[in-house]
């Protein structure tokens, strides 16, 4: 790690560590070379790059890291379930040929586009002025595609002003535009980001009133005995309490804590590095890592 990241505080030097961050891939906004970069000038010695049910933006960022002395811990965020509510699961260092986590992530990805689908449809039968072909045309060939797509479509047709409005009047969960897409069992997806060598972290686990945020305690502690090794603790859409509740979770059940922004770009309004991990927290995974390397 070069001198690029860390910050003299009296005796500490402190190393900002951000392991939660979107790219073009999925639905972010940067590039995977443009999020290193922001990385860089955000005075980050590590990111995460997790986009949505895909790894392809790892070689690009790798390349970047490389180049600008910011170390990109690689991994990717697994849409999942658990009774019906969507759970989100970050998998670092996994292989990124492994057959199975694969084979998963390509069916969620391909139930996402006929999901964009339905959900272009439900839209335009109430008489909003968008086509598939709009929101196809705000992605990256390739990349996952998701609601914020939808959202930016619905902003370049002067609907709404920004995603978040998008999201507010149009998108939300419990809209009746909403549209489910297949995803694995979060059990499932913690024993395939195991099996592919990877370490297995829940996402926002009690995020207020959002997708993502479906688990009780005693899920997560069965989560816990098929591999689960940490939990998102410090995440924008936490409030203290949350943060809180996760941290003394995390003790109970003996997993480590990371904090991240969850960066999408443009498209949300968390700053790269609003939340960071833990240097401890970092190497653990980077240790406990074994189906790829930390890039930079
Ligand atoms: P999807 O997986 O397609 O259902 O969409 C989930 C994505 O939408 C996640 O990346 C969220 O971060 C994003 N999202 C959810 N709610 C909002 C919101 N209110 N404003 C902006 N983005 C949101
Ligand atoms: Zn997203
Ligand atoms: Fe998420
Ligand atoms: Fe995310």
């Amino acid at each position: 790690m070069g001198t690029r990241g860390k910050q003299r505080l009296g005796k500490v030097i402190v190393i900002r560590i951000d392991l939660h961050t979107h790219s073009t891939c999925s639905d972010g906004t940067d590039s995977p070379a443009d999020l290193v970069r922001q990385a860089a000038a955000a005075g980050l010695a590590v990111i995460g790059l997790t986009d949505h049910d895909t790894m392809d933006g790892w070689a690009e960022a790798g390349r970047a890291a490389r180049e600008l002395g910011v170390l990109v811990l690689p991994g990717v965020e697994i849409s999942a379930r658990h009774e019906g509510r969507s759970v989100h699961l970050l998998g670092y260092l996994v292989d990124p040929v492994d057959p199975a986590l694969l084979a998963e992530i390509t069916r969620t990805k391909q139930s996402r586009q006929t999901r964009l689908e339905r959900m272009v449809a439900k839209l335009t039968d109430a008489g909003l002025p968008i086509t598939v072909g709009d929101v196809r045309s705000r992605t990256t060939p390739g990349s996952t595609p998701g609601r914020p797509h939808i959202a930016d479509a619905l902003v370049a047709a002067g609907v709404v002003a920004h995603r978040d409005d998008a999201f507010a009047e149009w998108l939300a969960d419990d809209s009746p535009f909403y549209v489910r897409y297949h995803a694995p069992e979060a059990r499932r997806a913690v024993e395939v980001v195991r099996h592919a060598g990877g370490v297995p972290v829940l996402a926002h686990p009690f995020r207020a009133g959002r997708s993502g945020g479906g688990l009780g305690e005693k899920a997560i502690e069965d989560l816990t005995d098929v591999g689960l090794a940490g939990i998102e603790a410090a995440h924008p859409d936490h409030d203290v309490d949350a943060t809180a509740r996760a941290c003394s979770l995390a003790d109970r059940l003996g997993l480590l804590v990371t904090g991240s922004s969850d960066y999408h770009g443009r498209g949300k309004r968390a700053r790269l590095g609003e939340h960071l991990t833990d240097p401890d927290s970092f190497f653990r995974i980077r240790e406990r890592g074994q189906g790829s390397e930390v890039f930079g």
